[in-house]
This record gives C-alpha cells, structure tokens and sequence, in this order.
C-alpha cells in the first residue's frame, strides 16, 4: 500500500494551527483558479491554500502537514498541462503557493548566475537577467504565468532547449523543502560540485513529489547582439533536418530556436484565431520558424540568407520570410505561441508530448498517422513542436464538425497507438510536460521496470509518509 494511503482530511484545528504558524492572510479557502487547470481536464479539491512569504514559514508548514499527515500540493503559475498541480478526491491537501515569495535575490555577472524564489514569474527572471545586460533563456509559451518554482519542478524544455538546455541544465543550485520539514541550502552557484548524488537534479523534474523549491541558483548567458528570425514553408520533416544541420554547421552553435509546424495547426488557427495573421499566403504542409543569434559582427542576418538561398536551390525549402524588423518577429512567434490556444478551442481527444530522435521524427509522423487511421480513418492531427529536440506535440482531434465527446470512448486506443509508435522507435512519452496525473498509468506501462522501481524507492526514502503531492507521478 502506498503511504499516501494513511492521508488524512485537516479539520479546522488543524487550519487554524497552520495559520498561527504561518502568521494572519497567509491560510484562506482556495479560490476556484488553483482548483483549475489549462486544459479544463480536471477539478481539484483542497481544503485550504497556504501563501507562505518565505523559507522558514513553508518549511514550518511542510513540518505540521507532516506531523497531521496531511497532503500537499506545491503550487506555482497553475500553468503546467498533466493536472500535476491539483488533487482530485480525498483526503482533500493543502495547496502551498509560492506566489508571494518573488524576491530576486542576488544577480552576479561574474558568476553569470541569479538566485531567484520560486514564486518569481518566468518573465520576471528573464527580465531580472536582462537588466544586467545577461540572459535567461528559458522560454516558453506559459511564461508570463509559469513560476520558477514551477519550471524547474517540471524540468520544463520550451523553445530554446536546442541551445541552451532545459531547466534542469540551467539549474545550477537548489533550496528546497523536504518531506520532514528541513531545509536543503543547495543555492550554489558551482559549475563543478561531485559530492554525491545530485539532489539538484533529483528535484527538477519531480513535480512537487520530494520537495517544495523555494529558491533557486539559474545559469545566465551573453545576450545575442545580432539576431535573425525567418519563417519557412518546406516539403518534409526530411528536409527540414538536414536544413537544419546545414545551418548548425554554417552558424555554429546560434540556432536557438527551430520550431516544426503542420498545416493542420495552421489551419486551426486561421479558423479559431483570425486575427492572427500568417507569414505565407498559402498554407504548406510543414513549416518551420527558425531564430538564431550571436555576438556583434558575426554577420548573421546575411549568413543566414545565404543559407536559406542555398537550401532552397537544392530543395530543402520552397519558401522563406526573414523578419525584417522586431515586429515581424514577433508576428511569427505570435502565430507558434498561438498553436496551443488554437488546440484547445478545437478541442483534443488526446494530447502528447513525446520525443523521438530527431532522425526518427519522420517515421514517428508517418506510423502515428497508419495507427491512427487504424482506430478512425476520420481522426485529425495536429503536431508541432521543437524539431532539434526530437520533441513533438502531438494532438489528436475529432473529424471536422464532430464533438470532442463523441469519440472519448477511443481513447485508450488512440493513447496505445501513439505511444507503442513512440517507445518502438526509443522515444519518451513526455519530453518536456511530466507525467503529473494524466500519464501515470501510461508511466507504468512504458517506462523501463528498474527506473520506476527506483523512482518508488526514492519516493519512499525522501517522503516516507507520502505528503508530497499524492498522487502525482506515482498511484496514491
Ligand atoms: C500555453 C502553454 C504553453 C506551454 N509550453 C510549454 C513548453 O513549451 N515547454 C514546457 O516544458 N512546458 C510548457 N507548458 C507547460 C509547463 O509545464 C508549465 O508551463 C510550467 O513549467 C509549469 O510552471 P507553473 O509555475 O505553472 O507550475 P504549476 O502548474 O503550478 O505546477 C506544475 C507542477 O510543478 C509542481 N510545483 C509547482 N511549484 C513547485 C515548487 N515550488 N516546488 C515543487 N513543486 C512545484 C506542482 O505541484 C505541479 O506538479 C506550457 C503550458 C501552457 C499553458
């Protein structure tokens, strides 16, 4: 039986102890926006949200739901997309949002690190590191609501993973909260640090299962003097890879961006969004949006003409717009950004965030689609994604004019066909979302048996009761 097991709902006794604790405002009833999630998938329930303003307060907190056994839900932007930041059923948990601790603590140039809380905005980093003249890099399309804390407890990826790394890789140093109440000061700056297991590491991507961050080290780069951003239209996944590798050797390593697009996501939306305007007249069947940037002189705006002038005399492209300015860029980005809002006005049957790859992102696309016409020759499908990662959104919709609902009953079929496809060609079934409560069973099923015997092992080493986030991840 698993330790969440012995939960327990927290009477008013118990709130009203926490509150004593954690001091007057900082315990309230939750509002109905921390019970909700992007997706509309899944209602949560808790009995209380906690808004602790600093270390000492969360780790007094985590000490008394331990004590009482009562659950906990780490809490950040609520942005994340595999219902990880809710609990549905009983015994009902606490919410812990780390919403008021937004301090940016420290930014040091010559260690091009920040220490930042967890509760800072995404963008709020970004541009924490921008007024010191540094990068951030992390990106995402959630980032004006997405919140360190939760970013790194997801190991989020985003757009500029192909340079630059995912969370986990801009993470130079973790605090955090355990399960009993202590405190891991892990705030180092260190690049090199091989005194044992990297508890660090351990807790990005554990989705609120081990430990409650508080703050966090993140690594700073130079920002780009030159940067160039173009829209291509391009006959496959084929070429658009082997433009890619071209670009990477003429330009180095300044591609930071190369986002894949299908039609489909294009035309929905043009249908649900049209006041976005699209780069090219014509719809292509794939297209990619390619940045890139480096430092002053390169040159970047011409070499990278150059290359698209030559991919396309041998094939490689039948069409490109090179942004002319700031707000065509960010018309381009506009259209990516807006891919997921369009899913979800449509409404999906199923969503994926698998990786295969790169070299097998074709024969993904291909077999998913044999599979999937195997379940329902009328399914639609939309995938786009990060194509330098192997990482592809793959969203499965009903046929044109019919209801998400009709076709429920298909689900376990369309899940089974995308990630046998996914698995069979050495893919992962979530590249960048987690796991959270939307693919746990799916977790059990795919993921190597050794790994997820020690992913329970450490679980029940580091959160012997099972307060942290039950049910995420792992089975309650
Ligand atoms: C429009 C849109 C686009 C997105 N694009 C991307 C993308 O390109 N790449 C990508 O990787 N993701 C993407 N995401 C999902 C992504 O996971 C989240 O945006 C983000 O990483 C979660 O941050 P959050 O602060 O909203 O966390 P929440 O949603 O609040 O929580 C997510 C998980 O982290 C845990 N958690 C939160 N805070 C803490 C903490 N302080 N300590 C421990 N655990 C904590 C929660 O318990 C939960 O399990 C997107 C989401 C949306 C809505």
């Amino acid at each position: 039986m698993a330790p969440s097991a012995d939960l327990v709902d927290p009477d008013a006794g118990f709130l009203a102890a926490l509150e004593a604790t954690l001091g007057p405002g900082a315990v309230s009833p939750p509002e109905q926006r921390y019970l909700e999630e992007p997706r509309g998938l899944y209602a949560g329930e808790a009995a209380a949200l906690l808004r602790p303003r600093d270390t000492a307060a969360v780790a007094a907190a985590v000490r008394l739901c331990s004590e009482a056994r009562v659950g906990i839900v780490p809490y950040g932007g609520g942005t994340g997309l595999v219902g990880g930041q809710l609990r549905t059923g009983r015994p009902r948990p606490v919410i812990l949002s780390l919403e008021r601790m937004k301090a940016v603590r420290r930014v040091d140039a010559a260690d091009a690190a920040m220490t930042v809380e967890a509760g800072v905005i995404l963008v709020e980093a970004q541009a924490a590191a921008e007024r010191a003249g540094l990068l951030f890099p992390l990106s995402l399309a959630s980032e004006g609501s997405a919140r360190i804390g939760g970013v790194l407890a997801t190991n989020a990826g985003g757009i500029t993973v192909l340079r630059y790394g995912n969370a986990r890789e801009l993470c130079l140093g973790i605090e955090a909260v355990l399960a009993d109440g202590s405190v891991f000061n892990g705030l180092s700056a260190l690049r090199k640090d091989n005194t044992g297991y990297d508890l660090k590491g351990l807790l990005v991507g554990s989705e609120g299962t081990l430990g409650v961050i508080t703050a966090a080290s993140l690594r700073l780069f130079p920002r780009p003097a030159e940067t160039a951003t173009a829209w291509l239209a391009v006959p496959s996944i084929a070429a658009a890879l082997e433009l890619l590798g071209r670009l990477r050797e003429a330009l180095g390593d300044a591609v930071s961006a190369y986002e894949l697009m299908h039609g489909t996501g294009l035309a929905f939306v043009a249908e649900t969004m049209p006041e976005v305007a699209q780069p090219l007249a014509e719809r292509p069947l794939w297209s990619v949006l390619i940045e890139a940037g480096t430092g002053a002189g390169f040159g970047l705006a011409g070499r990278l003409e150059a290359g698209l002038e030559a991919a396309w005399g041998d094939g490689l492209i039948d069409d490109a717009l090179v942004a002319q300015n700031a707000a065509q860029r960010a018309a381009f980005w506009r259209v990516r950004e807006s891919m997921s809002e369009a899913n979800r006005r449509i409404g999906a049957i199923s969503s994926h965030d698998i990786s295969v790859p790169p070299s097998r992102v074709a024969a993904f696309v291909e077999q998913g689609r044999a599979a999937l016409e195997a379940v329902d020759p009328g399914l639609r499908i939309n995938c786009f994604g990060h194509l330098g990662d192997g990482n592809l959104h793959y969203n499965v919709f009903p046929p044109a004019g019919r209801n998400r609902a009709e076709y429920m009953a298909l689900l376990p079929r369309i899940r089974a066909g995308v990630y046998d496809n996914c698995v069979g060609l050495g893919g992962s079934i979530s590249a960048e979302h987690g796991i959270g409560r939307m693919r746990r069973d799916d977790l059990a099923r795919y993921l190597d048996p050794a790994k997820l015997a020690a992913i329970r092992a450490i679980k029940t080493a580091l959160d012997p009761r099972g307060i942290l986030n039950p049910g995420a991840l792992l089975p309650d």
